[in-house]
């Protein structure tokens, strides 16, 4: 069985590890912070003394750092973990950083004959709890198999997304939807709760359509993304929706920051002739606008 390192004993990387040892996985732990160092060692982890004299003991070093920075000095550093894990090893990186730094570790793994695999986490630290996170996952065929049964004790959904470098990637277009939505979720509410509505009813209602079920997972998989872009509700009414909404809440003092940029978007999609296709072939325009080719499911 491979020897598990995991550097890294934060909110997300204390629980992981937890469900690591609590399986069975024999398991060596480093952090800055000793707090947590005490935490694992009640589950039978062993606490190293740097992260050299981790790497020097494993076969997987598992990261779960805050940022690029620190996986940088951790990874690369003259004292790093990649100075020492012998050939024939595995770097996991499970931290959300820079893909051109996750770009530059696995080359220099590979030049040293050790796998890198980037697997950021999907879902909240309450999910790492209980070991049901979701993972993206870059990696070899060889080196996923390998580490799936690590990802199996602390997630309950793996997502293997391509070669080292894909799992960053997808975990930045996932969290660009995520936290963007958080924002115009946050307008939305705003302006129901200043026209004085029923946040319960308000929320009954848009729980029922694509506003919260998901352009994407529900309306574009059968419209712009299988190529049809007939209408449906085109681009001219959705700019007309918008600015009705823009301006009914600039008028009652609520701003629309993310209402308004993408109001402009809709209005330059009309100058472009795109009024009467359908709303979901504002992916078109932006694409064709920046030589992207279009979305298409096989
Ligand atoms: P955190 O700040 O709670 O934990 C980071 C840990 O790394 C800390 O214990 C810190 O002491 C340790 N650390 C920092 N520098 C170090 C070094 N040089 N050597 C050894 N240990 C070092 O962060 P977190 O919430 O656990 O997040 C970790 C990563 O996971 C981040 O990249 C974050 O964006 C991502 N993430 C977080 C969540 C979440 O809900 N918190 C969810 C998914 C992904």
């Amino acid at each position: 069985m491979d020897r598990i390192g995991f550097i890294g004993l934060g909110n997300m990387g204390r629980p992981m590890a937890s469900n690591l040892a609590g399986k069975g996985f024999p398991l060596v732990v480093f952090d800055v912070n000793p707090a947590p160092l005490a935490q694992l060692g009640h589950l039978g982890a062993r606490a190293a003394s740097s992260c050299a004299s981790l790497a020097a003991d494993s076969d997987v070093v598992i990261t779960m750092l805050p940022n690029s920075a620190a996986v940088d000095a951790v990874l690369l550093g003259a004292d790093g973990v990649l100075a020492r894990l012998p050939a024939g090893g595995i770097i996991m990186d499970m931290s959300t950083i820079d893909p051109v730094l996750t770009d530059r570790v696995a080359a220099a793994a590979a030049g040293k004959g050790i796998a890198f695999v980037d697997a950021p986490v999907g879902r909240l630290a309450s999910h790492a709890e209980r070991g049901e996170s979701l993972f993206m996952v870059g990696a070899s065929a060889e080196a996923f198999a390998r580490v799936r049964p690590l990802l199996k004790a602390m997630g309950t959904t793996i997502h293997h997304c391509g070669a080292p470098g894909t799992g960053i990637r997808t975990k930045l277009v996932n969290n660009y939807l995520a936290i963007v939505s958080c924002a115009f979720n946050a307008e939305a509410l705003a302006l129901s709760q200043r026209f004085g509505l029923s946040l319960e009813k308000t929320l009954d209602v848009v729980h029922g359509t694509t506003a919260t079920n998901g352009q994407l997972k529900i309306a574009w998989a059968a419209k712009v993304l299988t190529g049809d872009t007939e209408p449906g509700f085109t681009i001219d009414l959705a700019h007309k929706d918008l600015t009705l909404i823009v301006d009914a809440a600039n008028a009652i003092k609520v701003p629309m920051p993310i209402g308004a940029a993408a109001r402009e978007s809709f209005s330059a999609a009309r100058t472009q002739g795109q009024g009467t296709k359908d709303f979901s072939a504002m992916v078109d325009v932006l694409c064709d606008f920046a030589h992207i080719t279009r979305p298409r499911l096989p």
